[in-house]
């Protein structure tokens, strides 16, 4: 299902400015410093969720999940998300945040629109992302994953800087974790969660990750 690095779908029209506004994020060299001893990663952009906790012990981090989120729904702008992961979002400020009041929720990470990228959890400890799910007979993917937020809506395509964003985050996490299973968060919890979305291109995003050697064992 794989296209190779060539297969990748014309980038739409429209999303040139997209590109520009998102060059200098991507010119941004993602990696871990040889000096740190912890799951944050250099190039990325800290905002310290308390919504974490520690794996559960000697757990190998094998699984990414693929999640959007935008709020409210559908608006790709101000910083909503990165309130709710830090637990400091006025739940009065829009009717539909009503129904987050009291959520304790977190991901690793955010990909922005334009690709910005922003990391609240230490990918060495857990971050809340999955809730209850199951993937390959194994229950709480929290415990064993890695969970990235890819801000969208569900009804509206990615942005091709998010796409090289992922694939880039994908290819430094590969090199710290044994990562070897990707899934979206509707895969590991179905009838509960519709997340990332039909508009999600799998084919193209594991084309672009060929080397890291993931695979999603889930079918649309
Ligand atoms: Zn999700």
């Amino acid at each position: 299902m794989n296209r190779g690095p060539h297969g990748r779908s014309r980038e739409a029209a429209g999303e040139d400015s997209d590109n520009r506004a998102a060059a200098h994020v991507r010119r941004r060299a993602l990696g871990w410093s040889e000096a740190a001893s912890d799951g944050w990663l250099d190039g990325a952009r800290r905002l310290h969720s308390p919504n974490h906790d520690l794996r559960p012990p000697d757990t190998a981090v094998d699984l990414l999940v693929v999640h959007h989120i935008s709020l409210p729904p559908g608006r790709f702008s101000g910083d909503a998300v990165q309130r709710l992961f830090t637990n400091r979002l006025d739940c009065d400020a829009h009717p539909f945040f009503a129904q987050l009041r009291g959520v304790r929720v977190s991901a690793h990470f955010l990909v922005r629109r334009r690709g910005d990228l922003l990391q609240f959890v230490d990918c060495d400890a857990r971050a809340w992302h999955a809730g209850v799910s199951s993937f390959r007979g194994r229950e709480r993917c929290n415990d064993f994953s890695i969970g990235i937020e890819l801000e969208g809506d569900g009804s509206t395509p990615f942005t091709q800087a998010q796409y090289r964003r992922l694939a880039q985050l994908t290819a430094a996490l590969c090199t710290r974790y044994p990562l070897r299973w990707v899934a979206g968060h509707s895969d590991i919890a179905p009838g509960r969660k519709t997340d990332p979305g039909p508009y999600f291109d799998w084919q193209q995003y594991l084309g672009s990750v060929q080397a890291c050697g993931l695979s999603r064992p889930f079918t649309d």
